[in-house]
């Protein structure tokens, strides 16, 4: 039988932060990747004795990590009765799309993550810290730079899969990283973001550092790996409706309609958001709500050549690493979209 695999990629029902998980079908060729099951007792997803969840694939795209015909399906999990799973994020996420689909809204968004080798943050010393932050950012040179061959491993998959994304750059932490996914619609923007954090981890578990005791480096996307001086990790979120993208005035009234919503955005943005969004390493406090032109310590920035150009979009600079992209842009969408309306 002439046969290609299937990696079906979902999110689980872990609490307070969703997992990934993964599992592999064989299907014949020349027949999709077909709706599929698993046991939701095992994911948080069901109890023991009604265990049967369904997958069902919303995203297929190429496999760079087994390459040939190989697919990876990013899928969204249902019930028995083909009704969204309550921990289904983006059926909510796109029926808000379809609302608003006239705004044509796109998104970008800028996915920071930390390598891990065991314990620390790859690279730092087994006792102490490294030098303080400073040089680090789109650093160069192997004193400044940890991990940059799993973040080029990553890139290519990322472009392999033909995922839409649009860079990468080192982190102000060391160890720390970005790529960006976008812009581009919802839901697609965050079904490519989590292949794109699946691919991440998957290209990690390949890499293993020689001096080190651990198989693997694993990256994490936890929103503030390391405490005190050193900056946390978040998913800003670029986004424009098509008024904004001509207009000048309608990228400050999706501003201010943020901040007329801004507990309900805090809310969803992630797990541990208070311990990120301080006031200090770039961030504005959670507790305040502030827009400005080029301003990276306020909640939302407007880029300076959106300013210049009278258009464009703004940057909404409170998610989480962590955050759940189905959530974050389906927020948006809803705050921005009507309040235009
Ligand atoms: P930063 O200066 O904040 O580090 P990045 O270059 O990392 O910015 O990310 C900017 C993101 O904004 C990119 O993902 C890009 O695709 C996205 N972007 C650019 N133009 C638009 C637009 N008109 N609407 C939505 N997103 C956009
Ligand atoms: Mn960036
Ligand atoms: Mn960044
Ligand atoms: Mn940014």
């Amino acid at each position: 039988m002439d046969y290609y695999k299937a990696e079906y990629i979902w999110i689980d029902g872990a609490e307070p932060t969703a997992k990934m998980r993964s599992k592999g079908k064989v299907v014949p060729k020349g027949e999709a990747p077909p709706v599929w099951g698993f046991d939701g007792s095992s994911t948080n997803q069901a109890p023991g004795e009604n265990s049967d969840c369904v997958l069902n694939p919303v995203f297929v795209c190429p496999d760079p990590i087994r390459g040939g015909d190989n697919v990876l399906a990013m899928c969204e999990v249902l019930l028995p009765d083909m009704s969204p799973h309550p921990s289904n994020t983006r059926a909510a996420c796109a029926e808000m799309a379809e609302k608003f689909g006239d705004f044509d809204t796109w998104f970008g968004i800028e996915q920071e993550y930390t390598f891990f080798d065991g314990i620390k943050p790859l690279g730092w010393p087994d006792n102490g810290f490294p030098a303080p932050q400073g040089g680090y950012y789109c650093g160069v040179g192997s004193d400044e730079v940890f991990g940059r061959p799993i973040v080029e491993k990553h890139l290519d998959a990322c472009l392999q899969a033909g995922l839409m994304v649009s860079g990468i750059n080192a982190e102000v932490m060391p160890s720390q990283w970005e790529f960006q996914i976008g812009p581009v619609g919802a839901p697609l923007v965050a079904d490519q973001l989590w292949v794109a954090r699946w691919l991440l981890y998957r290209v990690g578990e390949d890499v293993h550092i020689s001096d080190s005791p651990n198989k693997g480096v694993t990256a994490r996307l936890d929103p503030k790996p390391v405490q005190g001086d050193w900056n946390g990790a978040g998913a800003h979120c670029n986004f424009s409706t098509r008024q904004m993208r001509e207009n000048y005035e309608a990228c400050i009234d999706a501003a201010e309609a943020l901040g007329r919503n801004h507990d309900l955005h805090i809310a969803n943005y992630g797990d541990r958001i208070e311990e990120r969004l301080t006031g200090l390493h770039e961030t504005c406090s959670y507790r305040e709500y502030r827009y400005g032109v080029s301003d990276r310590g306020a909640s939302v920035r407007i880029p300076w050549q959106v300013h210049r150009d009278g258009k464009g979009y703004i940057e909404d600079r409170r998610p989480n690493a962590n955050c759940d992209p189905y959530k974050v842009t389906e927020l948006i969408l809803s705050t921005v979209c009507s309040a235009a309306s």
